[in-house]
């Protein structure tokens, strides 16, 4: 069917949102406000290699893979050495933070207990309930807290995981099970994420109507637009978009991150590996760090050893501390050695991550009854980003393809 598509936002929510129209034929207008497509992703190349300004890979499935097929792109995998795994737990790097009787309790409860969500609970309470204190301070908080970039008690299980069945009817594992498409595990690409834009892009270009350095207009022009109109900007701009007609009682939560790209000699583990998580108050201010030279060929150049550093705005407890200074101070405590960087990148992002707290669940209700009234009224309007269904490019694919 041949429907005019207006897309405002040219990151990658608006791009995948892009493909899956022209892939039905609809007709379709990009709006981006800024010169550049992509959004927060990208890839720099410096000197010591690659440096990747937001997502380091990308989760894929059978149908990510057909879309990469469709613009031809190439996933590139990564390297045995990167399934290992560690959390920091008590001082100590380790690959198993928790006892056989506290793994098993884990099991037990993926398996057997039902989800029940609670509306008064932060995700760390809630988690505590459902697996136990140490599944949760020691798997759960590093893992969780290095995804959505905060730690635990500023979360909700029930915003996070919105398309499960709370009410204590289901377990965990039939919910994971209803989940379509299985994850065949974090791929990257030749030159970075930053392919995966330039790939989808240059597929769109001769396909779709593309409108860069596009000034911005408030809701009510846009209100007029005729055919479907999709918004895929960030929460932060869709905020300042919809003005009064949120109250500031409404108005969501937003968390700042910083990512510290590290070129240096020296390894952090012994053995090299995906990354290290960190459990709360271990004296590391860190959530993760990625051993981005470990886990992608090509990721850096002389032999040097590359990491990305996650960062919670919470970490910097003074103007006066530089993040190079943390970095090397939670560096220090893991290795027990000073080791000069060769060089260090930092890309700090304001405000750029959704809160997935209780607050965020009532603005998505809120913006599922604009959506629905603004329909009765005859207008097209939807509203897509990673404070919708997912924080990840894999559920921003999964939700964009599903309108
Ligand atoms: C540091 C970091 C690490 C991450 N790591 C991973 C990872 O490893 N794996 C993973 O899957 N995900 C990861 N993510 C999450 C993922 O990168 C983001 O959720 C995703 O890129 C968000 O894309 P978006 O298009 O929704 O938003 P954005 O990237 O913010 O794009 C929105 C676009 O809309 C434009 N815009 C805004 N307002 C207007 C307007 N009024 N008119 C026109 N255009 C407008 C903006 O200029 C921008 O280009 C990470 C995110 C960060 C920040």
């Amino acid at each position: 069917m041949n429907r005019k598509v207006h897309i405002i936002g040219g990151g990658i929510t608006g791009l995948f949102l892009a493909y899956h129209h022209t892939k039905r034929g609809d007709s379709v207008i990009l709006y981006e406000q800024s010169e550049k497509l992509g959004g927060v992703i990208g890839t720099k190349t410096v000197e010591e290699g690659l440096v990747e300004l937001a997502a380091n890979g990308v989760l894929l499935t059978d149908k990510i893979k057909l879309m990469l097929d469709d613009i031809g792109l190439t996933p590139l995998f990564p390297n045995k050495a990167a399934k290992r795994r560690y959390f920091w737990v008590k001082g100590k790097i380790s690959r198993l933070p928790i006892s056989i009787l506290a793994g098993l309790k884990l099991l037990f409860a993926i398996g057997f207990k039902k989800i029940k969500f609670n509306q008064t609970q932060n995700f760390e309470t809630w988690a505590c309930q459902m697996f136990g204190t140490s599944v949760t301070k020691n798997i759960i908080e590093p893992a969780i807290g290095g995804v959505y970039g905060t730690r635990l008690d500023a979360l909700q299980a029930e915003s996070i995981f919105s398309n499960w069945d709370g009410s204590g009817k289901n377990t965990i594992l039939k919910e994971i099970k209803k989940k379509k498409g299985k994850s065949l595990g974090t791929v990257s690409f030749p030159q970075g994420m930053g392919d995966l834009v330039s790939y989808l892009v240059r597929y769109l270009e001769p396909r779709i109507e593309i409108k860069t350095n596009y000034p911005m207009q408030t809701l009510d022009e846009i209100l007029k637009w005729e055919g479907k109109i999709r918004f895929c900007i960030s929460l932060k701009s869709l905020i300042s978009v919809l003005g009064n007609r949120i109250q500031p009682n409404e108005t969501p939560n937003l968390l700042s991150i910083t990512t510290i790209t590290r070129f240096g000699r020296f390894h952090l583990t012994k053995k090299p590996c995906f990354g290290v998580l960190f459990a709360k108050n271990e004296g590391i201010r860190a959530l993760g760090v990625l051993s981005n030279s470990d886990i992608f060929p090509g990721r850096s150049k002389h032999g040097l050893h590359s990491e990305t550093w996650i960062y919670p705005e919470s970490a910097k407890q003074s103007e006066n501390e530089s993040w190079e200074s943390i970095l090397e101070k939670d560096r220090e405590r893991i290795t027990n050695k000073t080791d000069s960087p060769n060089e260090v990148y930092i890309t700090s992002w304001n405000g750029v991550f959704p809160a997935y707290d209780r607050k965020l669940f009532e603005f998505n209700r809120i913006m599922d009854v604009m959506e629905a009234d603004w329909l009765k009224k005859g207008i097209d309007i939807r509203f897509f980003g990673n404070y919708r269904k997912g924080i990840g490019l894999r559920s921003l694919f999964e939700s964009t393809s599903s309108e």
